[in-house]
């Protein structure tokens, strides 16, 4: 191998149209692994599409064991509507629709296309998320109980080797990092930042992570990184409006929140409460919306338990 590293645009078909998908290709001096990043699942993330342009602008690929593949922006049309949770060519949350349908809807179609000629290439897989531009969130990794211990483990180890200071283990279906463990492949989401602000710490947090990973899998040099003290989360329990309304939350994100706890309340716009938010566990908030605003549907907040 020759190191090299190259910027392309793929453009490939979504429902007749004409796609564009940038992507750099890192490839290493010398022989190693595969690792795919891509960020921009959810293009209003930001802090995660600012540590995914690090990455792709700052790799040198002299100095690199294998190849890395960084996906910036997944979804274009997303980041230019600055869209929070959905993709407006279909309105689908596209981290619900992984490995994709080849003859579904745009985010099915896209999803295919990127799993097949991407995510499939790779023998370790990062997805990088964040808070949407109306959530705040604590950093956290998310990795996927698949039943294959040997995929299960390596995927639990790149989550301690990011080095987040939570690990969930979570089972949302059609996620990218699910549908990569089904397929074998050790995958993660790390997730930091929101509320559409991208801070030097938080990008900060997600780039370091990865250089973290690299030297864990030695396709960088430098030491394997010191353990993180991180708790491992194994229940991922989301509550959601059933109304459209105001949201009041009572706690802050990050909080320690005891089973039956108040969280909050949905209320109508007479400002009476229509709903509580529960806590259905001991545990920690990991994410919050912090939108006045909220529909029936929306998520309230995680717990991390
Ligand atoms: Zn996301």
């Amino acid at each position: 191998m020759t190191g090299a590293k190259t910027f392309t645009e793929s453009v490939f078909d979504v429902v007749g149209q004409p796609y564009r998908l940038p992507m750099w290709t890192i490839d290493g001096a010398t022989e190693g692994p595969t690792l795919v990043v891509t960020a921009g699942v959810h293009a209003a993330e930001y802090a995660s599409i600012a540590a995914a342009l690090d990455l792709g602008r700052s790799l040198d690929p002299q100095h690199l064991r294998g190849r890395v593949i960084v996906v910036p922006v997944m979804s274009l049309a997303s980041f230019t509507a600055r869209s929070i949770y959905v993709n407006p060519l279909d309105g689908k949350n596209l981290n619900r629709v992984f490995p994709g349908v080849p003859d579904g809807s745009a985010s099915q179609q896209l999803a295919h296309w990127v799993f097949q000629n991407v995510i499939a290439r790779a023998d370790y897989y990062i997805d990088l998320h964040g808070g949407d531009l109306i959530e705040a969130l604590v950093p956290f990794t998310i990795f996927f109980r698949s039943g294959n211990a040997k995929t299960d483990d390596a995927s639990l180890d790149v989550a301690r080797a990011f080095g987040l200071p939570y690990i969930v283990s979570s089972e949302t279906p059609g996620a990218t990092f699910s549908a990569a463990s089904k397929a074998g492949i050790p995958a993660i989401i790390a997730e930091a930042g929101g509320q559409g602000i991208w801070t030097p710490e938080d990008v900060g947090q997600l780039a370091s992570g990865v250089q973290r990973v690299l030297r864990h899998l030695k396709m960088i040099d430098g030491t394997t990184p010191a353990a993180v003290p991180t708790r491992v989360l194994e229940q991922f329990l989301w509550l959601r409006s059933d109304h459209n309304g105001f949201w009041y939350p009572r706690v802050e994100v990050g909080a320690e929140v005891r089973k039956g706890q108040d969280l909050g309340q949905v209320m109508d716009y007479e400002g009476r409460a229509l709903q509580h938010a529960i806590s259905p566990a001991d545990g920690r908030v990991l994410f919050i919306v912090t939108s006045l605003a909220i529909n029936a549907a929306d998520p309230l907040l995680a717990v991390g338990a």
